[in-house]
């Protein structure tokens, strides 16, 4: 088995690399990717940069050109169920691209023909967390994730996203790599840790707390390729 580990931001990946210790770098398609054999297992990790297309094409190389069977996402996102406070960490159920939008011609925001509005995550690896969290002691909200190329920092276009997609959180790459690991059959499992809740003060939030909240979440992951190894 080999395990890919995705992030978008070097950031979401530092902590990984750091816990990985010995790995070999590889340039492929603009991007760094980390060989490394961790616990007896072969994992590659990479940061793809920031949005829907980057992360499309590091979620892309890494099963088609790196041949990972399982994908595991780390990184930060923007709170908007009101449960979940900085630092809090959320697992995504299944994820939209909410700024996906042909409602021009009658449909749903988020749906393209032949696409779904819609894609659910892995329910082994969802369970898996659900052991890793509570063997760490910590509360885990499970969701819906909402993905689309903005920073979303303004109150209105928050709700305008829960008013389609009743999502609990969003962010800028998950859902791209929910279309490709489902495309491909990859069983795939996005985790988000909170670092503003994607209001007015959200940019200020998102420098503050990116660096701990993106601590907090590779921590967790790193629990959970524990876990895909030993089952
Ligand atoms: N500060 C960065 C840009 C960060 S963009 C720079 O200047 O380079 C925000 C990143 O964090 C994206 O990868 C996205 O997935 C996630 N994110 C966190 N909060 C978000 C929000 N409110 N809206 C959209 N994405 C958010």
């Amino acid at each position: 088995m080999k395990i890919a580990i995705m992030g978008a931001m070097p950031e979401e990946v530092a902590p990984i690399l750091e816990k990985i210790g010995t790995y070999k770098t590889t340039e492929y398609a603009g991007n760094k990717y980390y060989e490394a054999t961790y616990k007896g297992t072969e994992l590659v990790v990479a940061y793809s940069k920031i949005g829907k297309v980057f992360s499309t094409l590091t979620a892309t190389t890494m099963i088609e050109h790196f041949s990972c069977d399982v994908l595991l996402f780390s990184g930060v996102a923007g709170g908007i169920n009101p449960e979940l406070k900085i630092g809090d960490l959320i697992v995504a159920t299944k994820l939209s691209q909410h700024d996906l939008d042909i409602t021009a011609f009658g449909h749903p925001m988020g749906y393209v023909p032949e696409g779904s509005v819609f894609v659910e995550t892995d329910k082994d690896l969802l369970k898996l967390s659900k052991e890793v969290a509570s063997e760490l002691g910590k509360k885990v909200i499970e969701g819906v994730i909402a993905t689309g190329d903005q920073f979303v920092h303004d109150s209105s276009m928050k709700e305008n996203i829960v008013k389609h997609f009743n999502a609990d959180a969003l962010e800028m790459e998950g859902g791209s790599v929910a279309v490709v690991c489902n495309a491909l059959n990859v069983p795939f499992f996005i985790l988000r840790a909170i670092s503003d809740t994607a209001d007015t003060d959200a940019s200020f939030s998102f420098d503050e707390f990116m660096e701990s909240s993106a601590i907090i979440s590779a921590e967790f992951i790193m629990k959970m390729v524990d876990k895909v190894i030993s089952k």
